[in-house]
């Protein structure tokens, strides 16, 4: 990864005109990345700026993706917070509100960030009691994605397994026999689980590499 230290990006806030700089990376990969069960990536050093962003001075939410962004000849970078997952559901309800754009790809990218942070927040980070309301939103979350974003089939199993859909889950994996070799030893775990009942996203720890 190779960082320019002579210059830095900049998009403004499109309600308070705030600006926020961030660093330029003229290279980014993410060799070593490692991977979670739900597709989340691990370090080490992801530079990598939210699509969703919190105006430090007005506190609004916008979408990076639809800034116009300017590279300025000067290193300059403003604190980068993560969302936390509270935040990031107010955003979800204030750009709903505003609308997504027609192909889906605004909500869809959301909507990943929501399903990683609460597995951040409820398994992740440590064990927390998920609500009922919780556990509908999340539900309901991974089903948009499943019908509407998520292209690789064992993944749609891996998420109908993390809402507690264990028939659902199997039957979209006996369904892959052309593919399920690609996946292996995932797939293997995945059904493990899936026997088991047991709904926890887990830390893939080979097979970094082929998916997403
Ligand atoms: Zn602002």
């Amino acid at each position: 990864m190779r960082i320019d230290f002579n210059s830095s990006r900049v998009i403004t806030c499109p309600f308070c005109f705030e600006k926020k700089y961030f660093m330029n990376c003229l290279s980014c990969n993410d060799v070593g990345a490692r991977y979670w069960s739900d597709g989340k990536r691990n370090g080490p050093m992801l530079p990598e700026m939210s699509n969703v962003q919190k105006c430090s001075r007005c506190g609004k939410y916008y979408l990076r993706s639809r800034q116009q962004e300017q590279e300025v000849d000067d290193f300059n970078v403003s604190d980068d917070e993560p969302l936390t997952y509270q935040e990031l559901k107010e955003a979800f309800v204030q750009l709903s509100a505003e609308g997504f754009d027609e192909d889906g790809e605004e909500e869809a990218d959301i909507r990943f960030m929501l399903h990683y942070a609460h597995n951040d927040y409820y398994h992740r980070e440590e064990k927390r009691p998920v609500s009922e309301e919780e556990s509908k939103f999340f539900r309901d979350n991974a089903l948009w994605l499943i019908r509407y974003a998520i292209d690789k089939d064992i993944l749609k199993v891996e998420f109908y397994r993390e809402i507690g859909e264990f028939e659902m889950a199997q039957k979209c994996l006996d369904m892959m026999q052309d593919t399920r070799f690609l996946w292996e030893d995932f797939a293997n775990e995945i059904e493990r689980r899936i026997k088991e009942k047991d709904s926890e996203v887990f830390f893939v720890s080979r097979h970094k590499d082929r998916r997403r």
